[in-house]
């Protein structure tokens, strides 16, 4: 249910948005917090929001819910999960107050324009590059080898691979895409995609507060599925891994999914004797927030890195937990530079910097978000001119034996 300010005259805001977030799972936990103001501390941007989240709970208490409505800090919340995470009373910042909040200033129209975009753009292609459907398997031109489409095969397969938006169609990432088809292929997996079939998973618009345009994505999607024979889905994004994994089941599309390291890592005994490369480099891993905070998954890509032959693992100071946002979840990939005129700082720089401290040659990633953000932002910090950006797929591909 969607609470406009209309159905608020005689009920204070405040009340009506309180009651609005009990629906989010354990969301009436709210009326627990302490005001600790950990979550404030912890927020990537909270020294540069107006509201963070710790003192919008304190307004909603104090019935000014509308003094925040009227400001758009909010839109610097990257849905990082770093607040929730902390939380000692367990209140779902991120997915209740954050993304409800969200909402409530997309129905007021109190949205930055870069943002209008991207959303119009799924809205109407399906993806928020504004793309065409017709070329979402195009990314397959620059293989040797076929990649097989459910439509096209007609036949079962074990593995639907969800690809997702930005490893079909961005030039940089669709890299990181052939490296994973590689992959499979010399696992021997029966898999096929779904190609224009597939529709944006959606979880990045609904973090940022389009819950209407998450779900009519979500049921395209559930209808492709649905007109498929498989095991389970395996995806490479993050989003699209918790979007499958965690909302659509509450929409009653029910799928099992793993992400692509939790696949490869389970088979990584067959792949070891076909990893000949030397790969003599030192790396340190990029913790996805949608990956490790949202979902747990902090094993699966440091079992990757280690089983590739010569490589050196090292850890940043921000880990697993701890690790620090790339800037780009919750619609932060489409606010950069609403971001940039509020912050002048890039959040991926701050992990570049990171990876330089610790003196890493490469900088490993697990979520198509990553590469272009991290180059782009490798290009602006001092010292990180040696330093390359590539997904764990990309690394794995790279120590694969030559095929015949
Ligand atoms: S960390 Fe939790 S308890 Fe502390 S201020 Fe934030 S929401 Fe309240
Ligand atoms: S999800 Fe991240 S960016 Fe958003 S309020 Fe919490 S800590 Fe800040």
């Amino acid at each position: 249910m969607t609470i406009t300010a209309a159905q608020t005259q005689d009920q204070s805001y405040s009340d009506t948005f309180y009651t609005s977030l009990f629906e989010v799972e354990n969301g009436e936990r709210i009326k627990a917090c302490l005001q600790c103001g950990t979550c404030s501390g912890v927020c990537p941007f909270g020294y540069l929001m107006g509201f963070p989240p710790g003192r919008m709970i304190a307004y909603l208490r104090a019935d000014r819910f509308e003094n925040i409505l009227k400001t758009d800090t909010v839109w610097m919340c990257v849905s990082c999960y770093a607040c929730t995470s902390v939380c000692p009373k367990e209140i779902p910042i991120t997915l209740g107050l954050m993304t409800r909040t969200k909402e409530e200033l997309l129905l007021s129209g109190n949205v930055p324009t870069e943002l209008q975009d991207a959303l119009m753009n799924s809205q109407r292609y399906g993806n928020p590059l504004g793309e065409s459907p017709r070329k979402r398997a195009e990314w397959i031109k620059g293989l040797d080898f076929e990649i097989p489409t459910f439509r096209e095969a007609r036949r079962p397969f074990d593995i639907l691979w969800f690809v997702s938006d930005y490893p079909s169609y961005h030039p940089r990432v669709q890299l990181t895409t052939r490296a994973m088809a590689k992959i499979l292929r010399a696992l021997n997996v029966d898999f096929a995609i779904l190609g224009p079939e597939e529709n944006s998973d959606g979880d990045s618009q609904r973090l940022a507060g389009e819950r209407g345009l998450f779900e009519m994505l979500a049921e395209k999607n559930g209808i492709s599925f649905e007109r498929y024979d498989f095991k389970q889905i395996i995806t490479s994004d993050p989003h699209a891994y918790n979007a499958i994994k965690n909302e659509y089941p509450k929409l009653g599309i029910e799928y099992p999914v793993q992400h692509f390291t939790e696949f490869v890592a389970e088979r990584i005994e067959d792949l070891k004797s076909k990893l000949i490369n030397q790969i003599e480099r030192r790396v340190t891993f990029h913790d996805p927030c949608y990956l490790g905070r949202a979902n747990g998954i902090y094993d699966a890509p440091r079992t990757l890195l280690k089983a590739i032959p010569g490589l050196e693992l090292v850890e940043m100071p921000h880990n697993r937990t701890y690790s620090l946002c790339c800037g780009g979840g919750g619609g932060g990939m489409w606010l950069d530079g609403f971001q940039w005129e509020k912050a002048h700082v890039r959040l991926s720089e701050w992990r570049i910097q990171e990876a330089v401290s610790v003196n890493a040659d490469i900088l490993a990633v697990a979520c198509p978000y990553e590469p272009p953000r991290f180059e782009d932002a490798a290009k602006m910090v001092q010292g990180a001119g040696r330093l390359a950006v590539k997904d764990i797929a990309e690394l794995i591909a790279d120590a694969l034996e030559p095929e015949d």
